[in-house]
């Protein structure tokens, strides 16, 4: 046979695609096939790859042409689907197409040894496949195409092995059954935004809709292999272990997969296998699980969809919510969206008919009922050590009861800076646009942009006076605070900080299912979606800062972080002799009309007045957006780039806006310029982008640049 082309995807910048020639052996008949991986010479090095097309010629001059050394064979190719979906991601957010499918492999498949892939196959399979060399020798390459054969077994990868017993699933009430006859019913694409309070049942949904579809999959004679699997997005690697509890509970005789960054290889790798072999039914993830090949997928959750951990803030700045819908489309599935504080961006879909609203409006658990939201106001209830004395008589409360309190303060460290009184001095980052905070038990000033941090001064360094002092305060002088006071409760401090070791989250979260722990101060890692059974109070203390930021998100991100906190109090049953959950804020402000939506509960109040002013201010949804940054280690010189980028090519129905610093301008040392791109219509601000990027490309300044398409921070 005439040797063939294969054209691979190679994780490097700029072009990713690139032609090697195919060898026939003798007698050799079995073309390799786009979706597979291929490992090639690249420079000096070999690298895998994924073969995107097969082709008969190249535009390569034969003798710049390098034969691809082998093909994998073990696994089953990618498949078209999945192919296209990198595609799409590579065009809608300009990247090249390799950084789009490469990275998101596991690693133990993008190295050229074969051990690692051979002994997960071997588990995955449990029956011995027939072992096929990775480097297909010449005369085996007949096996190229060959697939490892499906064997019976569909036992879940071994960290997953040890159901506990079978909880019933409780009956529906009419919102839940609605909402889950509206997923389950669905024809072709449908995506639904789950519209649910707090401990509404949003997951009773999502569980119940993926048991319907996948028990309309199940082959009439078993042991096939169901060829159906849901995919579930969650927004915190922190809630994984209580989701994939839920998820193995509810389906025992299931097999789960868990994607997400903090897995070992050894793990990540037995777990891909598992969803890119149609194993998993159930594939439970964090954001970069969108990415993974899923080649019976039949349903996508995303819950909390509105997180904006569901956006890649580096490389490859994709937002997995939107893929989930773009990919729900390309398989014409259903999407749930699930959340109690919807974006703004689900929730114009709403209104514009894109998306259809299934609503819960009330909880779940018979009798439980939402907290009653009330505000102190600051001014007139001065607090000491960042408490006001409502606050603490409701701990006190609390503690007298034997209920558990949660304290939410957005700050970790002590205190956000030092400061010396005599002579202004702060505690500056000296690589920064930002200050060293003062991390106390170990005596140290740390930045939290880049890796500066030294001794904590024992006198000012400009003036020598010896008192210097923190100013404000964070989580750990938060806790101090509370040890004095309530010197006997059980304080526990969960952020980001008191969870750096592995593992340590999870048993801290553990002490608190326990009871172990009576006072729980925390950052927005306390917020999200774990469910405390007897947690009654929680305060706010300090979150008026986002009310007056320059981001026009910012008073969105508020609201969602703060219904989803107080969300945490009261989801079970109303106890008999106890008063009903309480949630208390602390403000300056408590006249603000964000404020007062919050104690009415009423997302949607809020949801009006946002798109009102979004609409009138023109911003999104209203408008699409792309973002240009520059690092400079001068701030002229990323500003002179971007100002000459904006120049270079006509445009209409686009406005470029001028080029600023970053609000925060600089990070380890570096200058950081932005350039704000909009226009009305997606198209239209792709196409010039298309357009623009290539010119940009040329000017080869002496900056750093990227692109963000439906930048979240501006
Ligand atoms: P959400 O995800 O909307 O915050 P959850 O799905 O966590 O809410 O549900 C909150 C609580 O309600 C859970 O303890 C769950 O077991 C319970 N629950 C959900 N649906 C029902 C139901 N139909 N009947 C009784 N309890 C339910
Ligand atoms: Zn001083
Ligand atoms: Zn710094």
């Amino acid at each position: 046979m005439e040797p063939c082309i294969l054209k691979v995807a190679l994780d490097t910048p700029l072009d990713s695609c690139f032609d090697y020639r195919w060898q026939f052996a003798d007698g050799e008949a079995c073309l390799p096939q786009a979706g597979q991986l291929a490992i090639v010479p690249f420079g000096r090095r070999e690298v895998v790859g994924v073969i995107v097309a097969v082709a008969g010629h190249s535009e390569v001059p034969p003798e710049k042409l390098k034969d691809a050394l082998a093909v994998h064979v073990q696994i089953p190719p990618l498949s078209r689907a999945w192919l296209d979906l990198c595609q799409f991601a590579a065009d809608y957010y300009h990247r090249p197409l390799g950084e789009v499918a490469v990275p998101g492999l596991p690693k133990n498949l993008r190295t050229t040894k074969t051990t690692a892939l051979d002994k997960a196959l071997k588990k995955l399979h449990k029956a011995d496949p027939a072992s096929v060399p990775l480097r297909a020798a010449r005369a085996s390459k007949a096996q190229t195409v060959a697939t490892v054969e499906d064997a019976p077994a569909t036992s879940a990868p071994n960290a997953l092995e040890g159901a506990p017993a079978v909880p019933l699933a409780p009956p529906l009430n009419p919102a839940q059954e609605q909402a889950v006859a509206a997923i389950a019913g669905a024809a072709g694409f449908a995506p639904f935004l789950l519209f649910g309070v707090t401990g509404s049942g949003k997951t009773e949904v999502y569980l119940q809709a993926a048991a319907r579809i996948l028990a309309r999959a199940q082959p009439p004679e078993p042991p096939e292999i169901p060829h159906a699997q849901v995919l579930i997005l969650v927004p915190e690697i922190n809630l994984t272990p209580q989701w994939l509890a839920n998820v193995q509970a509810r389906f025992p005789h299931l097999s789960i997969a868990l994607l997400h960054s903090g897995l070992a290889e050894g793990e990540r790798l037995a777990h891909w296998l598992a969803a890119h072999h149609g194993r998993a039914q159930i594939v439970l993830g964090t954001r970069l699980a969108i990415l993974a090949s899923l080649p019976h997928l039949k349903m996508i959750v995303v819950d909390e969809e509105h997180d904006p951990s569901y956006k890649q803030q580096e490389g490859l700045r994709y937002s997995a919510r939107d893929l989930a819908v773009w990919r729900a489309h390309q398989l014409a599935i259903p999407v749930v969206l699930g959340s109690a504080t919807p974006s703004l961006e689900s929730w114009q879909h709403v209104q514009s008919g894109r998306y259809q609203k299934l609503e819960l409006r009330e909880r779940a658990v018979p009798d439980a009922v939402l907290p009653r939201v009330r505000l102190i106001d600051m001014e007139r209830d001065k607090p000491t050590d960042g408490l006001t004395s409502t606050l603490v008589k409701a701990l006190k409360l609390r503690l007298e009861r034997g209920e558990q309190s949660l304290l939410f303060l957005n700050r970790r460290g002590y205190a956000p800076v030092i400061s010396c009184e005599s002579c202004g001095w702060v505690s500056n980052c000296p690589h920064c646009s930002a200050f060293m905070v003062l991390h106390k038990l170990d005596r140290r000033l740390r930045c939290h942009h880049c890796s500066c941090e030294m001794r904590i001064p024992r006198h000012c360094p400009t003036c020598g006076n010896v008192d210097v002092q923190p100013l404000g305060r964070g989580t750990q002088r938060v806790e101090e605070g509370l040890q004095q006071m309530f010197p006997t409760a059980r304080i526990l401090r969960i952020d980001a900080d008191s969870t750096r070791l592995k593992g340590s989250a999870q048993a801290a979260f553990g002490a608190v299912h326990q009871g172990e722990v009576d006072i729980l101060v925390g950052t927005q890692m306390v917020a999200k979606g774990h469910d405390f059974q007897n947690l009654t109070l929680v305060g706010v203390l300090n979150p008026d800062t986002a009310l007056f930021s320059q981001d026009y998100r910012a008073a969105e991100r508020l609201f969602a972080q703060l219904m989803q906190v107080a969300g945490r109090a009261g989801r079970q049953a109303q106890k008999a002799a106890g008063s009903p959950s309480e949630v208390w804020i602390q403000t300056r402000y408590p006249q603000h009309p964000l404020y007062g939506a919050l104690m009415a509960h009423d997302y949607e109040r809020f949801a009006l007045g946002q798109l009102e002013e979004r609409g009138q201010a023109a911003l999104p949804p209203f408008i699409y957006q792309a973002l240009l940054r520059a690092e400079a280690r001068e701030l002229p010189m990323a500003l002179e780039f971007l100002h000459a980028s904006s120049q270079i090519l006509e445009h209409q129905a686009i406005t470029i806006h001028d080029p600023i610093p970053m609000a925060m301008t600089r990070v380890a040392n570096v200058e950081r310029g932005q350039l704000l791109i909009e226009s009305g219509s997606r198209p239209a601000l792709q196409a010039f982008l298309n357009a623009w990027l290539p010119l940009l490309r040329e000017i080869k300044p002496r900056v750093k640049w990227s692109l963000e398409v439906d930048p979240v921070d501006i």
